[in-house]
């Protein structure tokens, strides 16, 4: 006996006491560690290493802290941005008709002149530069609000409140350049953009072409120092209008001008538009929507020091710069939009499901159409709430770096659903273009929101999880570092405490497992959706158990299987996504009627978070790390469902009820316009009366059916009834009504071959 315990204990006491165990077992391992761990230049690092770590950071912990969720306060609107929302916003809304904006292929002056003079472009500029100084979430609902009646308007009006000038010089700028610009670019009297992309540098930003020679020149005909300019940048939003440019190029000394330094490294500047050589004004065409967007040349411009923003002593920090107003920026404007373009699509299948009849029957009757319906309406309320959690983030002075990729990704790929299923449910009506259809023109740009600012398909295989796992493992960032710095003090005590957090994780998946969750404590705020909390926790020990399979039998090898790290990030992101419909379940003080939407949402997360880590654990190289995961996190296999049928009825019903709270409640982001307005205008009013006159028709339609009114139009039949005193005289009015509504509503423009040979 004694012999067998020997060595457990001489195991013991070398992996327990560090003194034995670092120049035992970590001097030896992080030399092996070192050559696992991928090259990571400096680029790469500075875009992993940006941003803060918030919430997320405990979702990968395996062990999330609901309370802390909970507690978060999520900024209101102040009275200041309410009343921009409700008086200026609405009012642009209303001037803004996107089938014109599409035929003439710009905003009409009078759009343009509106934008400038309410300050939409200085929305995140503080007052005392002459802006508007908005908070993130009012910043984010008018985003959300344009988008949901132009797609164009909303991207002119998003650009110059997203990462570029104005962002950059609030952050790094000098004072000079601040007093300059700042002031100008709130209202509208500059018009910034910024060029980052390149022919040969799209998703690998930082690879990019364009450099600059730094060298004596003449400006404002006087010799001064500065620099010389090469560069090529295309897809520019705002370029061919702007009267400012953001340049982005890597700086060289060769002349040792500055100092020693040959390469100086990326660096950014603002040109103005009249500065000599500067090649601008070309316009691409992307998939139509008339946005301005286009190409920026120039060879060998001469520009001073001072349009370096931040001037010298921001040379080469350009790219810091830059993904540090990402990790926040990015989280804001295009899952905004998307919020806009999910609400537009609730809002009118809601509204033609039941205008729209085939068969006898509204089409909203029929289960084909209502399984479209809830996955609509569900992911609309889920998209809502991460919106307004990351939103929320920024505005605590996060900077949430990878919230901000989730957010972006599966927000904008949600869009993309929401309207496949809106132009799938009103199919020819959708189709047809001109005055009358809602989703052609917003349907055909959802692919630039899926390619900016990251494009999904990196984000999702190369972001989420690849900077998620090194920024919100509470070990690895440690570990990268002492390896890279080989400190093996530091090495062996952030080694151990991952191997003692890989262990208490796998134990607590198992733990949680075997127990169906049941024991998981949930905190009183969450107590309605108790069951959820339980699986959740559960799915996040049992993902973060995984995520430490992966990598620790594959190192940083894991970087390059995309597969896998999709994958992860699918079960990542998803963990998100549910913990931000739990806080505005929990925010809203859980109105029962919203239920059926929280509950399919989860139920849905759940499943989803499942299949991704069965896709993981079904791939993972190491078939012994992959048993481990199974084992402990899925000792009975993988048996979440997809949301079942009654779910998906519970939601339609929920939306579709006759006093409209829970429909208006999940578009309360958009704008509708009046109801004379072609497309959502009319379809809402065919919506309203139609609910109205529900009692009145259905009596209508019995008494024909049973003979006691006749006549072979329903003009006939009013009459008919009104004359025998079987219908009041003005529930046949409203009723007439309702069915005009609702023909206007159903019609699509048809065009003369003139005008159609003219359409865009
Ligand atoms: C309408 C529009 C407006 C824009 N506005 C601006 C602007 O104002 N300023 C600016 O600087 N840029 C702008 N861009 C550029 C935009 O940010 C880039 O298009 C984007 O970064 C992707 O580059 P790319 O189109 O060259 O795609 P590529 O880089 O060629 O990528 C092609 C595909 O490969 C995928 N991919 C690439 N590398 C990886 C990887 N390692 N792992 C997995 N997948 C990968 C991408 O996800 C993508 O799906 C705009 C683009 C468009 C279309």
């Amino acid at each position: 006996m004694t012999s067998l315990l020997l060595p457990v204990a001489a195991a013991v006491a070398v992996l327990g006491i560090p003194a034995l165990r670092r120049p035992l077992i970590s001097s030896w391992a992080i030399g092996i560690a070192g050559k696992q761990l991928p090259t990571i230049g400096e680029t790469e690092r500075i875009a992993l290493e940006a941003g803060t770590v918030w919430w997320e950071g405990d979702l990968f912990s395996g062990k999330p802290n609901w309370r802390k969720l909970t507690d978060f306060k999520v900024r209101e609107l102040s009275e200041d941005e309410q009343e921009f929302l409700n008086g200026p916003t609405e009012k642009l809304c209303s001037m803004l008709d996107d089938f014109d904006i599409a035929q003439r292929r710009d905003l009409p002056p009078a759009v343009w002149t509106f934008i400038k003079k309410n300050k939409f472009f200085g929305m995140i500029i503080p007052k005392e530069h002459g802006g508007l100084g908005f908070s993130a979430a009012a910043h984010s609902a008018v985003v959300a609000k344009i988008s949901s009646v132009s797609f164009t308007a909303a991207v002119t009006v998003m650009v110059p409140n997203s990462l570029g000038p104005g962002e950059l010089l609030l952050r790094y700028g000098t004072k000079a350049q601040k007093d300059h610009y700042l002031r100008r670019l709130a209202t509208g009297e500059e018009i910034p953009c910024f060029g980052l992309t390149e022919p040969h540098a799209g998703s690998d930003a930082a690879n990019g072409k364009s450099f600059g020679v730094v060298a004596h020149g003449t400006h404002n005909g006087k010799k001064t120092l500065g620099i010389k300019l090469t560069f090529s940048k295309r897809y520019i939003t705002l370029a061919p209008v702007a009267t400012v440019v953001g340049l982005a190029f890597r700086l060289t000394d060769p002349n040792h001008l500055l100092g020693d330094a040959d390469d100086l490294g990326i660096t950014l500047a603002l040109l103005p538009r009249k500065t000599k050589g500067l090649v601008i004004g070309k316009r691409h065409d992307p998939m139509g929507a008339p946005f301005q967007n286009g190409p920026v040349e120039g060879r060998e411009v001469f520009i001073p020091m001072d349009y370096i923003i931040g001037g010298k002593p921001q040379i080469g920090n350009g790219w810091r710069m830059l993904m540090e107003c990402l990790s926040a920026g990015r989280g804001i404007s295009l899952p905004s939009l998307s919020v806009g373009a999910a609400q537009l699509s609730t809002r009118a299948i809601s509204a033609y499901g039941l205008v729209r009849e085939q068969f006898g029957l509204p089409i909203a009757k029929f289960e084909g159409v209502r399984e479209r319906m809830a996955d609509t309406f569900a992911n609309t309320y889920m998209m809502n709430a991460t919106r307004r959690l990351t939103a929320g983030a920024v505005d605590a002075g996060e900077h949430p770096s990878v919230a901000s990729a989730i957010a972006k990704a599966y927000l904008t790929e949600g869009a993309r659903a929401a309207l496949n299923n809106g132009m799938d449910i009103m199919a020819g009506a959708a189709i047809c273009k001109g005055p009358k259809n809602i989703f052609a023109r917003i349907y055909s740009a959802i692919p630039i929101g899926i390619t900016v600012e990251g494009a999904n398909i990196l984000t999702r295989s190369l972001i989420v999880f690849g900077q998620g796992a090194i920024r919100c493992h509470p070990y690895l960032q440690d570990e990268v570092a002492a390896i890279q710095g080989k400190d093996v003090a530091a090495f062996d005590k952030a080694i151990f405490g991952h191997l003692w957090h890989t262990t208490r994780n796998g134990l607590r998946a198992f733990g949680h497992a075997v127990t169906f969750g049941h024991f998981v404590s949930v905190p009183e705020s969450l107590r309605p959706y108790r069951r959820h909390v339980q699986k959740l926790t559960r799915l996040s020990a049992a993902f973060a158990f995984a995520a430490d399979m992966g990598l620790l039998s594959l190192g940083g090898a894991l970087k390059r299987k995309e597969y896998l790290s999709g994958r992860y990030a699918d079960a990542f992101a998803w963990l998100y996504l549910a913990s931000a419909t739990l806080k505005q379940a929990h925010d809203d003080g859980f109105i029962p009627a919203h239920k059926p939407l929280v509950d399919w949402v989860l139920t849905k997360a759940e499943y989803e978070i499942e299949q991704a880590l069965k896709g993981v654990l079904a791939n993972l190289p190491n078939r012994l790390a992959a048993w481990k995961a199974r084992a402990l996190g899925f000792p009975f296999g993988f048996h979440a469902a997809q949301p079942t049928d009654r779910q998906n009825d519970k939601v339609v019903d929920a939306v579709m009820a006759d006093d409209g709270k829970v429909r208006e409640a999940l578009t309360t982001e958009i704008a509708i316009p009046d109801a004379a307005s072609p497309g959502l205008g009319q379809l809402e009013d065919a919506y309203r009366r139609t609910v109205a006159t529900a009692e009145a028709r259905k009596k209508l339609t019995k008494m024909v059916r049973l003979g006691t009114v006749e006549g072979a139009t329903l003009e006939a039949q009013l009459a008919f009834a009104v004359d025998a005193k079987l219908l009041d005289k003005t529930d046949a009015k409203a009723l007439f009504e309702a069915h005009m509504a609702r023909d206007e509503a159903i019609q699509v423009a048809a065009f003369s071959k003139e005008d159609h040979a003219e359409l865009k």
